[in-house]
């Protein structure tokens, strides 16, 4: 059952990564252990994913696409202890203002599949003073309004098709690096994903493409990793367990060794489990390594935070992804002290 919440978190939708990222935490959130991708003129022209998660009721359809709405929040308290990456209601909604939404779904006691569709209400009135100013052709053939849900062919799960992605925000499309670098961003933003969820098989496709630009099959962290940055790294990785009662943290990182170098470092940082930036963490980490790497050679970081929600602020400002949290300056020095040791030791 779907309902409000109000809080407004301020989430924007600045790029197709921004969208794929909310839309692979839904289908994480759903139970889902195949998430596939596919995209088109970078995630602008087509971002499509299609999931083997738990569906979404016929009867919510309607509302998924609606600002606060969200079934993992059953009452107020539930705020405090938050296990879910959504909970803000807000993804889906911020991306049908922007986008074309198509949800096909299918939950398992559920005939059939249901397809909705949800297509952005143009301003009519922007429509005509184009018209009339520009000679422009007016093609408002997508500008109707939403739909009722209709009965289709489906596997329990679901598809969500993003079409036109910013169609009606030309100064966020300008602002774009275009397709190919979009793209990148995309993969990078589901290796991310993959590396974290190990256990869920990605696959990331461009339109009419047989071949997977990124695919990872279900296995360990270190699979993951290995199946993305290739098989030299996986002899030359150290692994960091460590629970802290008293700060409140738990860690679990996978980092790279003295003997690994890599072009550009790269730090994956999750904090309960949601990918997030930091650059006072990322800038630490830099600093610890180059004292054992050689020059322009770098290392790789995955760590994965879980601290209590209450504790974490990962919507400091709603452009940016950095992330605050309590005991932040202690928790990165138990890191680089850990790391420090074992580089040290396999030297
Ligand atoms: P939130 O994730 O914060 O609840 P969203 O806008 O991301 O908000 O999603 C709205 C709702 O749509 C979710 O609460 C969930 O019920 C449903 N939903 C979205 N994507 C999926 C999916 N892939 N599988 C199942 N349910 C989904
Ligand atoms: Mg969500």
């Amino acid at each position: 059952t779907m309902t409000h919440s109000c809080l407004d978190f301020g989430q924007i939708i600045q790029r197709p990564a921004n969208a794929i990222k909310e839309l692979i935490e839904n289908s994480l959130d759903a139970g889902s252990t195949t998430i596939t991708i596919t995209v088109k003129d970078g995630g602008l022209k087509i971002l499509q994913i299609q999931d083997n998660g738990h569906g979404i009721n016929k009867d919510d359809l309607p509302l998924v696409c609606e600002r606060f709405a969200t079934s993992k929040i059953k009452q107020f308290e539930d705020l405090e202890t938050i296990d879910t990456y959504g909970f803000r209601g807000e993804a889906l909604a911020s991306i049908s203002h922007v986008a074309h939404v198509t949800i096909t779904t299918k939950t398992a006691d559920s005939p059939c599949a249901w397809k909705y569709a949800k297509m952005k209400k143009k301003k009519i009135l922007i429509f005509f003073i184009r018209a009339i100013y520009s000679d422009g052709i007016m093609v408002p053939a997508k500008a109707g309004g939403s739909s009722d849900a209709k009965p289709t062919a489906g596997n329990t799960g679901t598809q969500i098709m993003i079409e036109d992605l910013f169609f009606n925000v030309p100064i966020r499309k300008k602002a774009l690096k275009g397709s190919a670098e979009e793209y990148n961003k995309i993969i990078d933003i589901i290796t991310r994903y993959a590396i974290h969820n190990s256990s869920v098989a990605f696959t990331c496709k461009k339109v009419g493409s047989n071949s997977a630009d990124f695919r990872s099959i279900s296995g360990t962290t270190r699979d993951a990793i290995r199946q993305s940055y290739g098989p030299a790294i996986a002899k030359e990785l150290i692994d960091i367990f460590h629970t802290n009662t008293e700060l409140e943290f738990k860690l679990d990182a996978i980092v790279s060794n003295a003997n690994f170098k890599m072009k550009k470092m790269v730090f994956l940082l999750f904090i309960n489990h949601r990918s997030v930036e930091s650059s006072n963490i990322k800038r630490a980490l830099e600093n610890l390594y180059a004292a054992f790497l050689p020059k322009n050679s770098h290392a790789f970081c995955y760590i994965s935070l879980e601290m209590k929600p209450q504790n974490v602020d990962v919507n400091v400002h709603p452009t940016k992804k950095e992330v605050m949290f309590l005991n932040e300056d202690k928790v990165i020095e138990y890191l680089c002290e850990t790391i420090k040791e074992k580089l040290a030791n396999v030297n």
